[in-house]
């Protein structure tokens, strides 16, 4: 039975979790696609160009910025960030579910659109927990934690405007919520093309299955 795509937002603060559990979702099911931001902020250690981000310089991002590139763009830390029209309406036109890791002034204006939006915030157990994992990491200076623990304050405050929330204290059980929202969010009625058509085409088709001799 065909289903309409969806955007799905995950959002957390840094060191919440969202990468790991996005890269494990994105494995579990192929109807789940990713939708890969511009940026014009410097590529990290890891991080892959094409995977992780399309990294460019200022003058490209406005000039894609002017030819209607992108859906939506916002200036997150002093960098520019933005979402591929085109590669959003090809997903869902093949009726996938797109995952965007995006902040909330992306979310905010995705949702004006008109575009049908799920938004799922990920949140450590407590502070303590989320400096513990930005420490482990090892990747920044205490500097810069600290000013990440102060952006997720800010971060935390937008929690009112989303749709779910999923603590993530245990990794897998968090995998297995965002999961779950999913694979309910793909089942309501309205995403559904034509429901009721397709049950009695389909009851047609089967007729010639069913032995009626004994009825
Ligand atoms: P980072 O530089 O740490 O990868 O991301 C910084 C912030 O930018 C994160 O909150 C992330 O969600 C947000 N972000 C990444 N890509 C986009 C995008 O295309 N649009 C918007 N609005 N925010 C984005």
């Amino acid at each position: 039975m065909r289903k309409k795509g969806f955007l799905v937002t995950i959002a957390s603060p840094s060191g919440g979790g969202k990468s790991t559990i996005c890269k494990e979702i994105l494995s579990i099911n192929p109807l789940f696609c990713y939708s890969i931001s511009w940026t014009t902020r410097n590529i990290r250690g890891n991080e892959i160009d094409g995977k992780d981000y399309f990294f460019t310089d200022i003058e490209t991002f406005n000039k894609k910025l002017k030819a209607g590139f992108f859906i939506e763009y916002a200036e997150v830390h002093g960098n520019y960030y933005g979402t591929s029209k085109d590669y959003l309406e090809n997903c869902l036109n093949e009726e996938k579910i797109v995952l965007l890791d995006i902040d909330v002034q992306g979310v905010e204006s995705i949702k004006k659109q008109g575009f049908d939006v799920v938004s799922i915030f990920i949140l450590p157990p407590n502070e303590n927990v989320l400096k513990k994992r930005l420490l482990d990491r090892g990747t920044d200076s205490i500097e810069v934690i600290n000013k990440r623990l102060e952006n997720s304050k800010k971060e935390i405050n937008y929690l009112q405007s989303y749709d779910y929330l999923v603590i993530n204290e245990d990794f897998l059980k968090a995998v297995e919520t965002v999961n779950d929202i999913l694979v309910a969010e793909m089942n309501r009625l309205n995403r559904y093309v034509d429901p009721l058509n397709y049950y009695y085409i389909n009851s047609n088709n089967s007729q010639s299955e069913i032995d009626t001799t004994n009825l």
